[in-house]
C-alpha cells in the first residue's frame, strides 16, 4: 500500500468513466479539477462519476477545485497568432485591439504605469521574453529577448513586479462558491501572494458556513516564497507550483525552494504537494524520462505528502499508463525513505504534550518493532493526521464513522481511510482493528499492529493510550 498520495488533474483526456476508474485503481487518491480551464457544468458530471466509482470500489477519491487566480493575458491576434521575432520592437497596449507582429494588447489596466524599463515580460510559459524599453502614453514599448509564435489569451508573466489587482476576481468568487456548494474536499488557490490572500478565502469559507474544504496555498511567486512560513502557518496545505514558479522565479532556484518548502511543512505538520511537469514526457510517449523518474522519486525521498499530475491526465495520450508509472516510482521509492531522519526532524518542532509524546512513541515502535499497520480511530482526523506527521514506515489506518473525514485525509501521506460505525466499547475498537488491518493489508499469524487514539472516545479530545496487537 503506497503511503505517498496522488492528484490527478481531470480533462478531456480522463473524463471517460472508464479511464476514470482505470486511474483510481491504479492508486489517484485526488480528482483536480482545474476551473482555468474546467466549467462548472464539466467538474459536476466528472464528480458524479468518481463518486459512483468510489460506491462501486470501496474508495474515497476526493476533490479538489483550483482556482484560476490572478493573471494577465494577450488579447486576440489578427489570425490567431503572430510571430515575434528576435531584436523586433514591440508595442504592449491595454486598449483592446488586434494584435499583430507590431503589438498586443493585455488584459492588466495597470501594466504601463506599474512596469518599469528594464523589466523582462515573460509570455506563454516563459516561451517568449520581452524586455521594456522604453514607455509611451499608452503603450509599453519592448524589444523582442527569445522569438516564438504567439496565439491568443496565452499569459503573461511579469517576475518581481507587484501586481495592482485584488488577489480574488469575480469568477474567482463564484468559483470558490461553486466548490463550497459542490462540496468539494479541497481549494487549491493559484498565485497566492502572502498569507493573507489566504485569510480572505477563509473569511469567505466562514461566511458559507463551510468548514470542510481545506485550503491548500499554491507557491508560484517569489512573494509567495518570501512570506512562506506565514502562508505555512495559516494554509491546511501548500503546493509547491513549479509550472508558475519557474517562470516567475529563475527555473534552477525552484528544486532548492522545494525542499526548501518540503522541509518547512513537514516541521510545521502541514501537507506538501510537489505539482506539474512530474512525468511531463508522458502526454505524447509511453515512457517517461530517467530524469522524470528521478524527479518523482526525489519528492518522494524528501519527504512529501502528494505529488500531482496536471498535463499528462488533462491532455496526454497515456493517463492511465502515467499514473501506472507514478504509483510504481512511489512504491519502490518509499523502499528507500530514511524514515528515521523524518521522524527526528519532526521530533525537533513536536510540542512536548501527551498527543506529541504518544504519536512519537507509537511511530518508533511501529519502525523497531516493524509493525503492519497503525490503525487510528478519528472523529476529526487529528490523530491520523498527527500520525502522519511523524512518516512511520507502514500505513496508517483511519478508522471514521465521519463521512467528511474520509476525505478530507486524502492528501495525508500514510493515510488511508475506513468508514466505521460509531465505537462504543475499547474492546469493539481493537476487534475492528484488527479485522479491518487484515482485510487491507497481506497480514500473517504473529505480525503486529498498533493501535492509538484518544480514550474514552466521546470525553478527551487528545491521543492517549497505544496498544500493541498480536495477530
Ligand atoms: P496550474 O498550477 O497547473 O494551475 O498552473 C500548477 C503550476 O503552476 O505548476
Ligand atoms: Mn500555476
Amino acid at each position: 500500500m503506497n503511503k505517498t498520495k496522488i492528484i490527478a488533474t481531470i480533462g478531456p483526456a480522463s473524463s471517460d468513466k472508464e479511464i476514470l476508474r482505470q486511474m483510481i485503481l491504479c492508486g489517484m487518491n485526488v480528482a483536480r479539477f482545474n476551473l482555468s480551464h474546467a466549467t462548472h457544468e464539466f467538474c459536476l458530471e466528472n464528480m458524479k462519476k468518481i463518486e459512483e466509482l468510489n460506491k462501486e470500489l470501496d474508495t474515497n477519491v476526493a476533490i479538489m477545485f483550483d482556482t484560476k487566480g490572478p493573471d494577465i493575458r494577450i488579447g486576440r491576434f489578427d489570425g490567431g497568432m503572430a510571430f515575434l521575432k528576435k531584436n523586433d520592437k514591440i508595442r504592449i497596449y491595454t486598449e483592446d485591439l488586434l494584435g499583430d507582429q507590431t503589438k498586443f494588447s493585455v488584459s492588466y489596466p495597470g501594466i504601463v504605469q506599474d512596469v518599469k524599463v528594464g523589466t523582462i515580460i515573460k509570455l506563454d510559459d516563459g516561451r517568449i521574453e520581452l524586455e521594456v524599453v522604453d514607455k509611451g502614453f499608452d503603450f509599453l514599448l519592448c524589444e523582442v529577448l527569445n522569438e516564438g509564435m504567439i496565439s491568443d489569451h496565452k499569459g503573461v508573466n511579469i517576475p518581481g513586479v507587484r501586481l495592482n489587482i485584488p488577489f480574488l476576481s469575480e469568477k474567482d468568487r463564484e468559483d470558490i462558491k461553486f466548490a463550497s456548494e459542490a462540496g468539494a474536499d479541497f481549494l487549491s488557490l493559484s498565485f497566492v501572494s502572502n498569507h493573507e490572500d489566504v485569510l480572505e478565502v477563509n473569511d469567505l469559507l466562514i461566511g458559507y458556513n463551510n468548514d470542510h474544504l481545506s485550503i491548500v496555498a499554491k507557491i508560484e511567486n517569489e512573494q509567495a516564497v518570501d512570506d512562506i512560513d506565514d502562508i505555512i502557518r495559516v494554509s491546511d496545505a501548500v503546493m509547491i507550483a513549479r509550472g508558475d514558479l519557474g517562470v516567475e522565479v529563475p527555473m534552477e532556484r525552484v528544486p532548492g525552494i522545494q525542499k526548501m518548502i518540503i522541509a518547512k511543512c513537514h516541521e510545521a505538520g502541514k501537507v506538501c504537494i510537489v505539482a506539474t511537469e512530474m512525468l511531463a514526457s508522458m502526454e505524447n510517449i509511453i515512457r517517461p524520462t530517467r530524469a522524470e523518474v528521478s524527479d518523482v522519486a526525489n519528492a518522494v525521498l524528501d519527504g512529501v505528502d502528494s505529488v500531482m499530475l496536471s498535463g499528462e491526465t488533462t491532455v496526454g495520450h497515456f493517463p492511465v499508463e502515467t499514473l501506472d508509472m507514478m504509483a510504481r516510482i512511489i512504491e519502490s521509492s518509499e523502499e528507500d525513505i530514511n524514515y528515521l531522519d523524518l521522524l527526528d526532524r519532526t521530533m525537533r518542532t513536536e510540542k512536548q504534550d501527551v498527543t506529541g509524546s504518544i504519536s512519537y512513541s507509537v511511530a518508533e515502535c511501529a519502525n523497531r518493532l516493524k509493525c503492519k499497520a497503525i490503525v487510528a480511530p478519528t472523529k476529526s482526523g487529528y490523530t491520523a493526521r498527527k500520525m502522519s506527521r511523524f512518516r512511520p514506515s507502514c500505513p496508517i489506518i483511519a478508522l471514521t464513522p465521519n463521512k467528511n473525514t474520509l476525505k478530507s485525509l486524502a492528501l495525508n501521506f500514510g493515510v488511508h481511510t475506513v468508514y466505521i460505525d460509531e465505537l462504543d466499547s475499547f474492546d469493539k475498537l481493537m476487534k475492528v482493528a484488527v479485522e479491518k488491518a487484515s482485510k487491507l493489508l497481506a497480514t500473517e499469524k504473529g505480525d503486529r499492529i498498533i493501535i492509538t487514539g484518544g480514550y474514552p472516545f466521546k470525553l478527551i479530545k487528545s491521543t492517549n493510550f497505544m496498544k500493541i496487537e498480536e495477530l
